[in-house]
């Protein structure tokens, strides 16, 4: 009896290696190009920090005119939620991430070097477990959950180093035909690598990010092939990426400890390893500590968050730049114009620890970025925004398309556009005032300011439509009568009068506009109120100067 034998007796269907070697040639790509995947488990959530290695990792594939995968990890079927492929690839695509290649929904793909769902790459997975038994360098263990329980105990007792290993590893010495025998009596077993590893000897190892790091080698004989037939993960990894022809594995630093087995593996499957970066995970602070990003405690951990409150995709893929690479601020100061993809993202340069979570930055980013838009972008993404989360929002906008892209034009397309809106989730609440049916229907309190009394209130507003407004004024004919009218009643008609000598004046023009305005939207705060007067017109205007005053105590 030897090795042949028994994988024979193992997998008695499994295929030669050379096969797949041939039906996976080297891919044919320009020099220095890089290939990179993203490999989740299909459990229907996306967490930020996925994003955040999606984004990268397509960013390095796309600068060096390489490629990036999405392959799907269901080998531990457990985990598995119905529509999780679907959900995934949904969600890259919502932030404008699409893989060139893999799964495209939950059970279609694109790409010659699939399957790119794992569990249907079970054949392939156990040639190569077949090949390595061939060579005495995996094997069969018959260790019940008892036997390994009680191994566990006793090295918990000891204070031994827990695991499957040395002499620990009770199988690893059975001979070929003790072990045929066990198979051939129906004794359940799953296959381990028979490890070459020695814990007192160390690994060198060069991480993209984190730089030159060294482990002891691995000498678990970890399972390779679990007893449904599947891979566990490391086994799959190295068979998977060797096959997709990955050059570059990008994910979470929780696998960082996993290197001294990865590349063993690779090694004792004769493939050449990848290169590897482990990213740090994005932390949120928590009571003074700082811990990461939590699925269960987060809700801004999901990128559906993100969806559902209306932020757009360009803000959140940008604030993941941000945390990339320091020196993305300075550039995006320098080339506020520019497209993101122009940044040359160096991966080499990214932080060795975890960036903390700041959501105001995220919202600062996307203000900046819808103020960029133009109306009629705002109008429409807001509406698809709308349609899916805001009834209020949808029909409002539905029933007023140009009204509204009239609004949403105040202050837009100018050197310093209006920053009121970080989300579309903002747009009721920032616009609700320029809609007669919403404005009537609240309450308001209207929040005078330096000028507050019921009676000077209804100076000013009554002496403005009297004598100060004119609807064909231009903006600065506009200004200048609201200078007039403010010198009429007393008050400074300029800012720098009133400094200059405080205690001549109650006020100044600045706090006539304030009456003006507040009496007008109900807020302290608005973009341009000439245009918001030119959009709403004399009547209307007058309309609300009326409902302000009867408001007055
Ligand atoms: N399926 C693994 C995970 O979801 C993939 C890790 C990797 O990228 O290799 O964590």
């Amino acid at each position: 009896m030897d090795y042949k034998e028994l994988a024979d007796l193992i997998f008695p269907n499994a295929k030669p290696i050379e096969e797949y070697e041939k039906q996976y040639p080297e891919r044919n790509l320009p020099e220095g190009a890089v290939v990179t995947r993203f490999a989740p488990s299909p459990t229907g959530f996306v967490h930020l920090g996925s994003l955040y290695q999606v984004v990268i990792a397509q960013k390095v594939a796309k600068q060096t005119k390489g490629l990036f995968f999405l392959r799907i990890e269901d080998t531990d079927q457990k985990r598995e939620v119905e529509n999780g492929v679907t959900e995934i690839v949904t969600s890259l695509k919502d932030f404008g991430l699409e893989a060139d290649e893999g799964m495209t929904g939950e059970n279609s793909e694109k790409g010659s070097y699939g399957p790119y769902k794992q569990s249907l790459r079970k054949d392939i997975y156990q040639a190569y477990a077949k090949y390595l038994i061939e060579q005495g360098k995996a094997y069969p263990c018959f260790c019940t959950p008892e036997d390994l329980e009680e191994m566990r105990t006793k090295q918990e007792t000891a204070k031994i180093r827990p695991g499957y290993y040395g002499v620990w590893a009770k199988c690893r010495n059975l001979t070929v035909e003790e072990m045929v025998q066990k198979i051939k009596e129906g004794k359940p077993y799953i296959v381990r690598l028979k490890s070459p590893g020695r814990e007192d000897r160390k690994i060198k190892h060069h991480d993209v990010i984190k730089g030159n790091v060294d482990f002891p080698e691995n000498d678990q004989d970890i399972v390779i092939i679990k007893a449904d037939g599947l891979p566990t993960y490391h086994f799959a990894h190295a068979v998977d990426d060797h096959l997709m022809k990955t050059t570059l594995v990008i994910r979470g630093d929780e696998w960082l400890s996993s290197i001294p087995l990865h590349l063993q593996l690779f090694s004792m499957l004769g493939f050449k390893a990848p290169k590897y970066a482990h990213i740090a995970p994005i932390m949120k602070e928590d009571g003074g500590n700082k811990r990461k990003l939590s699925k269960r405690k987060d809700p801004e951990a999901a990128v559906s968050y993100y969806t559902e409150l209306g932020i757009p995709k360009e803000a959140v893929v940008e604030y993941l730049y941000n945390i990339a690479n320091s020196n993305f601020e300075s550039w995006r100061r320098a080339n506020p114009d520019k497209s993101v993809d122009e940044f040359d993202l160096q991966i080499n340069k990214m932080s060795v620890s975890g960036a903390l979570f700041d959501m105001v930055k995220i919202l600062d980013i996307s203000k900046t970025i819808i103020s960029k838009y133009t109306a009629e972008k705002v109008y429409e993404e807001s509406y698809q925004w709308a349609c899916k989360y805001d009834e209020t929002l949808r029909k409002l906008l539905e029933e007023n398309k140009e009204y509204s892209i009239r609004v949403f034009n105040i202050e837009r397309g100018n050197k310093k556009p209006r920053k009121d809106i970080a989300k579309w989730s903002d747009v009721l609440q920032e616009t609700e005032y320029m809609y007669e049916s919403l404005f009537e229907a609240k309450k308001h309190e209207y929040p005078y300011q330096t000028i507050s009394t019921s009676d000077k209130v209804k100076e000013i507003l009554d002496a403005y439509m009297k004598e100060y407004y004119h609807p064909e004024d231009d903006k600065q004919t506009w200004f200048d009568r609201i200078k007039e009218l403010a010198g009429s009643l007393g008050y400074a008609k300029e800012v720098k009068e009133y400094k200059a000598n405080p205690d001549a004046y109650p006020g100044h023009v600045g706090d006539v506009s304030t009456v003006l305005r507040v009496a007008l939207t109900g807020r302290t705060n608005t973009p341009d109120m000439y245009e918001i007067m030119q959009i709403l017109g004399k009547e209307k205007i007058e309309k609300r100067f009326e409902l302000a005053k009867k408001a007055l105590k």
